[in-house]
């Protein structure tokens, strides 16, 4: 066989995935990974020649990425979140940039209340995006950062993100706040990105994300809705008098989030905001919590 140039690779590799229906950029992104390049290297090296078993192994891939829709994250086993890069498996949901923005907007409304010495919880960390970035972004403005996760599996990763970025998170196994509430735990913000899609919905669902990502990260009953009910059930015996609640929805669940919401606290002030695609994707609500357990 004539040597292959990273760029007739990269080229055939972007056009295979085009006919395969399957995004080209993944094509880049494993490249780099197989080559361990940044994105100056790989221009750099464009006129360069491949070895013949780093393109056997990277013409693989492709053709099982293609083939499965095995997700690029899983090959490579790695996901950039808020310009940090964290390691990922098949244990926890691959971070998202719909999950960026509900990480933005729990910055900004810390920022404005100009709050500090906060406790915070993350439910259902899975890989550790949320707490991490948190409490990397917020620093000393967040006392505690608490996360939990009821897979045992994705707390590993989660703390080996946490170890890697080295952030402060303390991180709980058991079912969404149930660890807070067994330790007597109070948060002033809760934010969680729960699983929260409706079964009856995998039809409409892309292979990558269905076949891949832990059904446990994604699939909730009650129309989508049970997560939701359990955490802000939970959340009366572990939020402070005067809390924050930020939840990533599902783009049609913003009204019947909003209900449960002030269902559960009378005295709130929720609001229902759009993603960078015009899509309701995060609810962001105000509460007094005025139960007292
Ligand atoms: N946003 C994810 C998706 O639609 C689902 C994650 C979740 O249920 N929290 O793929």
């Amino acid at each position: 066989m004539t040597a292959t140039t990273i760029y007739e690779a990269l080229k055939w590799a972007s056009s295979f995935l085009e006919n395969a229906s399957r995004e080209p950029k993944v094509a880049e992104i494993l490249i780099k990974h197989e080559l361990s390049m940044t994105q100056a290297q790989l221009i750099s090296s464009l006129r360069e020649n491949m070895a013949s078993h780093t393109f056997r192994s990277y013409k693989a891939k492709i053709e099982l990425h293609a083939q499965t829709g095995i997700p690029v994250q899983h090959l490579t086993g790695e996901e950039t979140f808020f310009d940090r890069t964290f390691q990922v498996n098949a244990d926890v949901l691959i971070p998202r940039p719909e999950t960026e923005e509900l990480v933005d907007h729990a910055i900004q409304t810390v920022k404005k209340k100009d709050w500090t010495d906060l406790t915070c919880v993350d439910v259902g960390t899975g890989s550790g995006i949320i707490a991490i970035t948190l409490a990397l972004e917020l620093g000393d403005t967040v006392e505690k950062m608490y996360a939990t996760d009821i897979s045992d599996s994705a707390l590993m990763i989660a703390k080996k993100n946490a170890g890697i970025l080295n952030a402060p998170v303390d991180f709980f196994q058991g079912n969404f706040l149930s660890p807070l509430i067994d330790q007597g735990i109070k948060a002033d913000i809760l934010v969680s990105n729960p699983p929260y899609i409706d079964r009856g919905e995998i039809g409409q669902m892309a292979d990558t994300v269905k076949n891949f990502d832990p059904e446990l990260a994604l699939f909730a009953e009650n129309k989508g809705l049970l997560a939701y009910e359990t955490i802000l059930e939970q959340a009366k015996a572990i939020l402070t008098e005067e809390a924050v609640i930020l939840f990533e929805i599902g783009y049609q669940q913003g009204e019947a989030v909003t209900d449960i919401i002030h269902s559960t606290f009378s005295k709130s002030n929720v609001q229902v905001l759009k993603d960078i695609n015009g899509k309701d994707r995060v609810v962001l609500a105000e509460v007094e919590n005025t139960v007292r357990l």
